[in-house]
């Protein structure tokens, strides 16, 4: 062999070798959002305040979820994992018991809320520990962003759950939720408004706002590994969830004084007693608006 066909030959495996790096290499960054009052044993404040005397026990389940839902990240080859800790001071998650392969964004105020730290350079997103919209029958805990003040929140007319609210968030920036874990009645929504091809893990049922039929937690981590990993494989066939702009907000609260200062915003307008709404075109924008109406509407 001569030198030059001696070159050409290690030319072409260096070749091989770096494609077959990025085969293997390929990007899987995965977002999941925690929330607490659709965990398995979850049915009360006792267990979901942070002053509550059950808070402890309840937060080591979250975690537990938690870990479960990563390991099926990772059984589906995840290159990385980004948890957002997103119920009430959103510090229930502790670091040293999560799972070492994901980052934790823990604490608040954060802009982006129970959605904070989603970008486009995700490739799907999952949410667990969900509940299901205020107002719902059977719903464990249920509520929308504020159980102090929020009645409904309403974006184009249609009735959201936090599910839906957040979903777009993420349908935004273009990344599908592929995968939704919570009480039953949460799970029936998620499906019903996003698609039917998500996954959905309904680790409890429930049998009124504070009593549910609860998996066995064994069987409810198990269920969250394999269906995440399902879900993850099949994440092309889900698409991102998006409405038409402009966006018309509706915010109903529970008391009309909770609108009162919420009506003073510029482009926010009163619909009636309890009831502020705005039009905006940028999503995101309106998002944040949102919350922080609501921030108003609770400083009383
Ligand atoms: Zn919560």
């Amino acid at each position: 062999m001569n030198k030059q066909i001696f070159r050409v030959l290690i030319f072409i495996l260096i070749l091989i070798s770096v494609n077959n790096y990025l085969i293997s290499a390929e990007k899987l960054k995965v977002y999941i959002s925690v929330d607490m009052e659709g965990i398995a044993g979850v049915v009360h404040r006792e267990q979901s305040s942070s002053a509550g005397k059950d808070y402890n026990i309840a937060r080591k389940w979250m975690i537990e979820e938690t870990n479960a839902v990563i390991q099926g990240a990772l059984d589906a080859g995840a290159t990385e994992i980004v948890v957002n800790d997103s119920h009430g001071s959103m510090r229930n998650i502790i670091l040293s018991e999560l799972h070492p392969s994901a980052y934790l964004i823990t604490g608040s105020p954060k802009p982006l809320s129970m959605m904070q730290g989603i970008d486009d350079s995700f490739d799907a997103v999952i949410f667990i520990g969900y509940h299901a919209k205020a107002g719902t029958k059977n719903g464990v805990l249920d509520h929308t962003y504020s159980g102090s003040s929020i009645y409904s929140i309403r974006i184009n007319n249609i009735e959201m759950p936090e599910v839906g609210i957040n979903a777009l968030v993420a349908g935004y920036f273009d990344v599908p939720v592929v995968l939704v874990s919570g009480d039953s009645e949460v799970c029936f929504q998620a499906k019903e408004l996003l698609s039917k091809e998500i996954e959905v893990v309904p680790v409890k049922e429930g049998i009124g706002r504070y009593a549910a039929k609860c998996l066995p937690l064994n069987k409810a981590f198990k269920l969250l590994r394999e269906k995440t990993k399902l879900a993850l494989k099949k994440r092309s066939k889900i698409k991102p969830f998006k409405l038409d702009p402009p966006y018309t907000f509706e915010l109903e609260f529970n008391f009309s004084y909770q609108a009162d200062y919420p009506e003073l915003i510029p482009g926010v307008k009163r619909k009636n007693g309890r009831t502020v709404y705005f039009v905006i075109k940028d999503y995101i924008e309106g998002f944040k608006l949102m919350r922080a109406l609501i921030a108003l509407a609770r400083s009383q």
